[in-house]
C-alpha cells in the first residue's frame, strides 16, 4: 500500500483524513523512506550541511513544562558564555569548517538587544561567509529588526504544536501559540530565514495536532523544520510521561519531506540521544541538515533539555570528526558550505 505515500509525492499534499492515515501508519513506510530519501537527493544530492550550535546561556525565564532548563528547576546549575567565550567557540568552528554559528538559549535577560547585537557585529565582521543564527525565543519585532540590521540572517523558534488546545497542556499560561507564531511571521517579514519545528510524541499530543503541524508549516513555508522526539527530564511536571519514539519521528521527517521537498531538515541531537544511530536514521529518512555542539566541553552537560544528552564530554573537534564517519556510513557526505535553502 503506497497510494497516499505516491499522492503526497506528486502532489505535496493530502487531506486531513488522509494525513492522519499516512501519520498513523496506513503506507508501507520502508516505501515512504525510500521516497523521501530519492526527493532529499534531487534537491540537495548526498549533501550533508552543518550548523555549529553554541548553547551560551541556560538562564530562562519561562517554565515550559517540558523542558529542563525552565525557570521551576531549581536543581539546574546555570551558566552563561561570555562575548569572549562565544566568539572563541565560533573561531574554533570556523576552524573546524562550520560556516553557520547557530546561537541557542534560554530566555535570559542578561542577554538585552544591546549585548546580543554587540555579539552579533561582531561575528558578522569576522566571518563575513557565514550565517548567523540566533534561537533565543519569543523577542519583539524591534529586537528582532535589531539583531537583522547587526548581521544575523536566520533565526529558529519552533512553534512547538500548533493547537491552541495542546499549546496550553505544554506551557503555563503566560505563554501563547498566538504570540509565539506572531514572532514567526515577523522574522519572515524582517527577511530572516526562519527555521520552525515541533517535538514528536510530547505529552498529550494527538495525530489530529500532528496534522496541525503539517498544515501550520504549509502556510509558514519555513526554510528548516526541525523535529525530534520528546524526551523527559525528571525535573520537570511531566517526569512521569514517556519519552517519544525515535520510529514515530523517522516517520514524520519522511512526510515532511515529501511535503517540503526543498526544506533543511536537521537529523537532531534529541534524535541521536533516543537511538546511538538515530541522526543517520534520520538522514536516511530524509533529513539533510546536522548541527554538532560547539559549546565549550565545560558547560554541555548544563545545557540539559532532556536526560542523556549525547556528545557532552566531547571536544568540538572530536565531534566533528565523529559525525563525519557516522554521516558516510550512512552514503552522505559533509560539506564545507553556508548550506542555505534551495527552494525551486
Ligand atoms: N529558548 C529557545 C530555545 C529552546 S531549546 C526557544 O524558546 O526557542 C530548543 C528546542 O528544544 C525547543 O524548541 C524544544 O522543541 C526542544 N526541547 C525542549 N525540551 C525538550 C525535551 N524535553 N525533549 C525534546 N526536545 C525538547
Amino acid at each position: 500500500m503506497s497510494e497516499l505515500t505516491e499522492r503526497l509525492q506528486r502532489t505535496q499534499n493530502l487531506s486531513d483524513e488522509e494525513l492522519m492515515l499516512l501519520i498513523e501508519g496506513g503506507d508501507d513506510q520502508e516505501d515512504l523512506r525510500r521516497r523521501a530519501d530519492a526527493v532529499r537527493r534531487e534537491h540537495y544530492g548526498t549533501d550533508v550541511y552543518t550548523r555549529g550550535l553554541i548553547e551560551f546561556t541556560n538562564y530562562c525565564r519561562n517554565d515550559c513544562y517540558y523542558c529542563g532548563i525552565r525557570r521551576s528547576n531549581t536543581a539546574a546549575k546555570r551558566y552563561r558564555l561570555s562575548e569572549e567565550e562565544i566568539l572563541a567557540c565560533c573561531a574554533q568552528g570556523y576552524e573546524l569548517d562550520f560556516r553557520t554559528f547557530v546561537l541557542q538559549g534560554g530566555e535570559d535577560g542578561y542577554f538585552t538587544d544591546d549585548r546580543i547585537c554587540s555579539i552579533v557585529t561582531k561575528i558578522r565582521e569576522r566571518y563575513p561567509d557565514c550565517a548567523i543564527t540566533l534561537s533565543l525565543g519569543e523577542k519583539e519585532r524591534e529586537s528582532l529588526r535589531r539583531f537583522r540590521d547587526a548581521g544575523a540572517n536566520r533565526y529558529l523558534l519552533r512553534h512547538e504544536t500548533a493547537d491552541d488546545e495542546h499549546y496550553k497542556k505544554l506551557h503555563p499560561a503566560q505563554l501563547s501559540l498566538a504570540h509565539r507564531k506572531e514572532c514567526l511571521w515577523n522574522l519572515k517579514e524582517l527577511g530572516y530565514q526562519v527555521g520552525s519545528g515541533f517535538m514528536v510524541g510530547s505529552p498529550y499530543q494527538t495525530t489530529q495536532n500532528l496534522v496541525s503541524d503539517l498544515r501550520f508549516l504549509q502556510e509558514l513555508q519555513p526554510d528548516m523544520i526541525g523535529i525530534g522526539p520528546y524526551l523527559t527530564h525528571k525535573e520537570t511536571p511531566f517526569r512521569e510521561f514517556p519519552n517519544g519514539s525515535m520510529e514515530q519521528t523517522l516517520h514524520m521527517i519522511s512526510i515532511l519531506r515529501l511535503m517540503f521537498p526543498y526544506a533543511l531538515l536537521p537529523a537532531t541531537t534529541a534524535l541521536g540521544t533516543i537511538h546511538p544511530r538515530g541522526r543517520e536514521m534520520g538522514l536516511q529518512a530524509g533529513a539533510n541538515v546536522v548541527m554538532p555542539n560547539l559549546s565549550p566541553t565545560g558547560v554541555r552537560k548544563l545545557y540539559q533539555l532532556y536526560e542523556n544528552k549525547i556528545c557532552t564530554g566531547d571536544e568540538a573537534a572530536e565531534c566533528r570528526s565523529c559525525l563525519s564517519r557516522r554521516v558516510a556510513s550512512v552514503g552522505y557526505q559533509i560539506v564545507t558550505d553556508v548550506g542555505d535553502v534551495k527552494r525551486s
